[in-house]
């Protein structure tokens, strides 16, 4: 093979670190290889940059590997079942290879639902390493020094701003931009990997560009929090447990769970605030609280990506000082938002009633409300909870690829991968990137 093609990715989260990591793997030479990131390198990024930096909201996230195909977005409608486990087993891998001690990884394997649970909910039965957020930094150091030492270049606190298909050029900045001082980069292949983050970009592409794209329906939610206690007979079953109710035309399940220093954290996207969660590692950070989200998946809502960000906007609140929040509520009013794992309150304003969030949600603010009463039922937590509204997955339209390689089907040597394609989750990220990879080095 002869390896000259200049390979660039737009982002160093977990689908472009795993796709260099595989070519360099494989011989690539690194220093073909550019990666451009908006955010800081794993020494110097900070605990509040959550979505940004080396190995991208994957690294400072929790770090649950879910294994399962349906479980973390599509991979298996590209490439098949069999190939995609291959994947999945190549991009868990990975993350153990640089772990300092890999015998700390926690692994929960469920094999039957259990019978307290019934009739309110199934429960998803699959396999997940618990990995935790002080360890990803750990890795993350490991697995840059790496690539760092097999030639990969870096560009840090670089936003590409701009990218001419047809050209096969891109635009970038320094951070702050300043647009008198955009430089530009010409590549052979283009990775483009800049996950939730880059959403906004991903979808002002696809308007220039009029790619064609796959329909998606809605997901949204809250995330929700309760101490342990309640729900521990189930964590013994399954750490990241997927409680699912299906109705007509939605599902509800309970996603991302986390748990012992469980932390509830905020996105942005698209200037708006929505939250998650994320869980530490060590016993200094134990706080004995659960959280997850309650997320629904609608179908047959027209426009559901806009519908979705206007639900979002209704639950922002304009604060002095963090400028937007989302809400936060619960039945207890002197139960108050945690702290995150810096000590900090999580923003949030707390309302005492639930007419913003229905408003906001409308009929579907019910079916959240039921997941919740019929988990009371279940788990006896009575008042002792809350919710941070909303949690959402935005599942902007995605672009049409070509199944083989991810490239965009119209142009062939611009390859889209993880959150910025149809992932929803590190290990399926992690997958997509080294599926194309994988097709680089053929
Ligand atoms: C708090 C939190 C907890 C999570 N917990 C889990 C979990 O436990 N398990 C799980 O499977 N998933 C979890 N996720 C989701 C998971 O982190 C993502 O699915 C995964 O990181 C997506 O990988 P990616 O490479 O597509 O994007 P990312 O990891 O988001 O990386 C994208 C990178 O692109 C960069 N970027 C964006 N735009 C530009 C631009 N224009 N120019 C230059 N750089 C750019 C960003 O700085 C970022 O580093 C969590 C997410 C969050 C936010």
């Amino acid at each position: 093979m002869k390896n000259t093609n200049k390979i660039i990715i737009v982002g160093s989260g977990v689908a472009g670190i795993s796709a260099a990591l595989k070519l360099v793997d494989n011989n690539y030479p690194g220093e073909l290889i550019t990666i451009i990131d908006k955010g800081k390198d794993p020494y110097t990024r900070k605990p509040e940059e959550v979505m940004t930096g080396f190995a991208g909201a994957g690294g400072f996230s929790d770090g649950k590997l879910t294994y399962h195909t349906a479980i973390g977005g599509q991979l298996s409608k590209y490439c098949g079942e069999d190939k995609a486990y291959e994947l999945m087993d190549q991009a868990i891998e990975m993350w153990k290879r640089f772990h300092p001690d890999p015998s700390k990884i926690m692994y929960s394997n469920p094999q039957a639902e259990p019978d307290f649970i019934k009739p309110h909910f199934g429960l998803r039965l699959f396999p997940v390493y618990h990995i935790g957020t002080d360890y990803l930094h750990e890795i993350g150091k490991r697995w840059y020094d790496y690539l760092v030492d097999k030639g990969v270049k870096f560009s840090w606190e670089t936003e590409v701003i701009s990218i001419n298909f047809n050209k096969n050029t891109l635009g970038y900045s320094n951070i702050p931009i300043k647009l008198g001082k955009v430089k530009s980069l010409t590549y052979d292949e283009l990775i483009f990997a800049v996950g939730k983050s880059g959403i906004d970009f991903g979808k002002q592409l696809a308007d220039d560009y009029k790619l064609p794209t796959e329909p998606k329906s809605v997901q949204i939610g809250v995330r929700f929090e309760a101490p342990q206690k309640y729900f521990q007979k189930l964590i013994d079953v399954s750490y990241d447990f997927k409680l699912y109710q299906k109705f007509d035309n939605i599902s509800l399940r309970s996603f991302c769970t986390n748990n012992n220093a469980a932390y509830v954290a905020v996105e942005e996207t698209y200037g708006d605030i929505s939250y998650n969660g994320h869980a530490k590692k060590g016993e200094e950070f134990r706080n004995d609280m659960t959280n997850f989200g309650i997320l629904m998946e609608i179908k047959g809502i027209e426009n559901p990506f806009e519908w979705c960000r206007d639900v979002v906007k209704k639950c922002q609140m304009d604060l002095p000082v963090t400028k937007k929040s989302g809400l936060y509520y619960s039945p207890n009013l002197t139960r108050k938002p945690s702290l995150t794992s810096e000590s900090n309150i999580v923003d949030s304003y707390q309302i005492a009633e639930l007419s913003w969030f229905t408003d906001a949600f409308g009929e579907y603010a019910d079916y959240i409300l039921n997941f919740i009463d019929q988990m009371n039922e279940v788990f006896q937590f009575g008042d002792d909870w809350g919710m941070y509204i909303p949690e959402v997955k935005y599942l902007s339209p995605e672009p049409l690829v070509d199944y083989t390689n991810l490239a965009l089907t119209e142009y062939p040597n611009v390859h889209f991968v993880g959150d910025a394609l149809s992932a929803r989750g590190i290990t399926v990220s992690g997958a997509q990137g080294i599926y194309v990879a994988e097709s680089l080095l053929n």
